[in-house]
């Protein structure tokens, strides 16, 4: 059994210190070369490879650094790059590879080209750049990014294993170009060759194994097309002399895809045996005996420590299974760590020992792979590790810190009076409708605005101790007094307070609820150089004193005559954007910070805000990735919201926010929510909002945003007019609302004055056209 390899499928990039952040952000500034980012990235590679194997790792992977992100990486490798950015190409270097990944503007040079689209990655928080494919697409080898690598890798001693993003999946997640109608995937036959040189040059580097990631298997796939499809590319790889395929796939179990993928011409498959852990018996089953099977056993985007005696069963059932087999069992990660932050170390000192003592960063991981796999030689080798671990999982499991039997008997007590509203939309909408006196088309914001300069300073100050709780809290209010002033003067309804107090709509009730810790350098890559730290929520959540109260009071002061919106961010996108405690179901997470809210929206109600906002932005991206898991998920995410909302009055109107429009599936769950207005996304993407509300129908109040926030550029009133006039024909006018179409903190305070100030104006004439 000595033929155990212990790997994993991919290391984060930024570095301990987001050095490659640093790095791209700094080339991006002109102020280093291209060849010190160059030398800067082969030194972060290094002391990656470096790392990964003092933890006595067989294998590491080589390819999977990117300077921005691996599936541009990969298309850029193969020639996919839209006409517009071809000339900055022919110059050589990688303006052109950025100007993908980020737009470029550049008047000297007379350059003026937008990125490309960027999407989520499966469900997780990393946006990749989406590749555009034209009608008579050509693919030719256009970089040998992954073989340059899989070499550095080797010169440096490194036993490497190459990493490619397999053709099927890059296909699939590419989009036609504009003016193209053809699917991507129909171009497949063409990309093959590409990929087939590129693999040659692998195999003549010197490489044995190939990584070749297709995470679309964990997705439902049309089997008529996909099977043929993957049949086809792995039969023409497997015809290249000299290389081993590792299958690999993630993020969701393989399900019914894994039958026709277990008999593709590969040599290895991965499992992932943390999301797709329902896979282990029928992949036992089906998964010939002279194929690998890569065992992902550590999880490699969550930060918890791995139960490493449980992985350890599962690992030893699964080479037991292949006890016969005539090729080897690898332990590995779930998936590549790309999804973990880099290190724990940074965070000694700054978490207390217990709460470090839970926590695996992909580091550690690395070590946890490693001991699972000198485990599964001989346990004896590797004991006292073992039971170190046991320790520390047992006192997670334990810890009084984590259980709080007064919110979990609190959420376990609740009956269906909790999830509902006293009286049915209709009947609310009267009575908001006096208690608010608004005049038809009601103007309002989402919630923030500007975050200058002086806001981020007085901030930064206050976190040093340079001002003091009561000078700061001097500065706030001064701040919210100014924007509320300023909204009544131009003429809004619905006020705001702007949210000046909060850094992140996440993090501010993070750091004010119970259950939450923070990292010192939890970073991960979100998009390009952008990374974020998301909260750790380890434990019950509890609320242990109001949140928002005092703001919203004091903004309420400060505007006698209109009211001023209470401001509070929803259970699903809480959960969704921390790590998220693993041993208990996610939908009883959401559930206690519902609660949480919950009171919080009472409290309001009680100190007079008569409008509260809950906003979901998440909702959507929430969704799992296999369509026969939508409704379970829905279902809860609509109970969290309405727990979270329906303490109050009739007269209190609930408003929500969602960062899309394109509704189209979960649009029934939206209505579920029960809220008495929402406001959404629409400025970019008019006809897939209408189509939405065509179809579906929408009985409550709804603001679709009359301009796109994320420019700097002042919408026209008569741009905004004709849109609002669209909306007229599809939305009764009295549930229509005016508003932009998500928050203005990235903005500037001249155009968001221009803009809002046009907004108003656009309401007015429409009033007046409606009298
Ligand atoms: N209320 C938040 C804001 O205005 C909403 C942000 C969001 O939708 N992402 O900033
Ligand atoms: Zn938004």
């Amino acid at each position: 059994m000595s033929s155990i390899k212990s790997t994993i499928l991919g290391f984060p990039r930024m570095g301990s210190d987001r050095q490659l952040k640093k790095l791209v952000e700094s080339f991006w500034a002109g102020k280093i070369s291209e060849t010190e980012l160059v030398e800067g990235s082969k030194k972060l590679r290094a002391e990656h490879w470096a790392l990964q194997t003092s933890y006595g790792l067989t294998e590491v992977p080589a390819g999977d650094f990117s300077y921005y992100d691996h599936v541009l990486d990969t298309a850029y490798s193969v020639g996919v790059v839209p006409e517009r950015y071809q000339n900055l190409d022919k110059e050589g270097g990688i303006q052109a590879y950025f100007a993908m990944a980020r737009g470029l503007q550049n008047k000297s040079i007379g350059v003026d080209v937008p990125s490309l689209e960027m999407k989520k990655w499966f469900d997780t928080n990393y946006h990749f750049m989406v590749p555009e494919i034209s009608d008579d697409q050509q693919f030719s080898l256009h970089s040998t990014k992954v073989v340059d690598e899989f070499k550095e890798a080797k010169e440096l001693g490194y036993n490497a294993r190459p990493v490619v993003l397999g053709p099927v999946t890059l296909l699939t997640l590419s989009k036609a170009a504009k003016g193209s109608s053809s699917a991507p995937l129909s171009h497949l036959s063409k990309l093959i060759p590409v990929y087939v040189k590129l693999l040659g040059q692998l195999a003549a580097a010197g490489a044995e194994w190939v990584q070749v990631d297709e995470p679309i298997l964990a997705l439902d796939l049309d089997a008529a097309v996909y099977e043929p499809a993957f049949d086809q590319v792995y039969s023409e790889f497997a015809k290249i002399s000299g290389l081993k395929y590792l299958l690999t796939s993630y993020f969701d179990c393989l399900g019914d895809n894994l039958a026709w993928a277990a008999a593709l011409p590969v040599d290895g498959i991965h499992l992932d045996l943390v999301r797709g852990a329902s896979d282990v018996d029928a992949a036992l089953n089906t998964i010939p005996a002279d194929k690998v099977i890569s065992v992902g056993l550590i999880n490699g985007r969550n930060i918890w420590k791995a139960n490493l005696n449980k992985q350890l069963e599962t690992l030893n059932k699964v080479i037991a299974a292949r006890a016969s087999a005539s090729a080897p069992v690898w332990v590995s990660s779930s998936c590549s760590l790309l999804h973990s932050p880099h290190s724990l170390k940074p965070e000694a000192g700054h978490l207390d020992e217990e709460t470090l003592g839970w926590l695996s960063f992909a580091e550690e991981k690395i070590e946890e792979v490693a001991i699972l796999a000198a485990a599964a030689i001989d346990s004896s080798s590797v004991e006292a590790q073992l039971q170190s671990n046991a320790a520390k999982v047992l006192s997670r499991q334990q810890s009084e810190r984590i259980t709080r039997p007064a919110v979990q008997q609190r959420l376990a007590s609740l009956d269906e009076t909790f999830y509902s509203r006293q009286a049915p939309f209709t009947e609310r909408q009267q009575v908001q409708r006096s208690a608010l006196q608004l005049p038809l088309f009601p103007t309002t914001t989402i919630g923030s605005f500007p975050q200058t300069a002086e806001v981020r300073k007085a901030r930064a100050q206050f976190r040093k101790g340079a001002l003091s709780p009561a000078e700061y809290q001097e500065f706030l209010d001064a701040e919210t007094r100014k924007c509320i002033e300023w909204q009544d003067e131009i003429g809004l309804d619905v006020l705001v307070h702007g949210e000046f107090e909060r850094t992140d709509m996440v993090e501010f009730f993070g750091e004010n609820l119970e259950g939450f810790v923070f990292t010192k350098k939890g970073w991960v890559q979100s998009y390009g150089s952008r990374c974020v730290k998301p909260p750790v929520i380890f434990g019950d959540v509890s609320r242990p004193k109001a949140m928002t109260v005092d703001v919203a009071r004091f903004a309420q002061s400060c505007s006698p005559n209109k009211p001023v919106k209470g401001m509070l961010t929803g259970p699903v996108t809480i959960l969704q954007w921390s790590f998220v405690r693993d041993d208990q179901p996610r939908s009883q997470t959401a559930g206690q910070i519902a609660l949480a809210i919950r009171d919080e929206v009472v409290d309001l109600e009680a100190a007079g805000i008569k409008v509260i906002q809950v906003d979901e932005p998440a909702i959507r991206e929430g969704l799992p990735l296999r369509k026969s898991d939508y409704e379970t998920y829905l279902k809860w995410s609509v109970d969290v919201f309405r727990l979270a909302t329906t303490g109050v009055r009739n007269e209190t109107q609930i408003h929500s926010h969602f960062c899309y429009s394109d509704f189209n599936e979960i649009f029934t769950a939206i209505k579920g929510l029960d809220a008495d207005v929402i406001t959404i996304e629409n400025s970019k993407s008019d006809l897939k909002l209408l189509g939405a509300l065509e179809v579906h129908g929408y009985a409550a109040e709804i603001g679709p945003g009359l301009y796109d926030i994320h420019s700097p550029r002042v919408p026209s009133v008569e741009e905004m007019a004709a849109r609002f006039a669209a909306l007229q024909k599809y939305i009764p006018a009295e549930n229509l609302w005016a508003n932009p179409d998500c928050g203005l903190k990235t903005r500037g305070w001249p155009e968001v004055k221009e803009s809002l100030t046009n907004l108003v104006a656009v309401a007015k004439d429409a009033r007046k056209q409606h009298a």
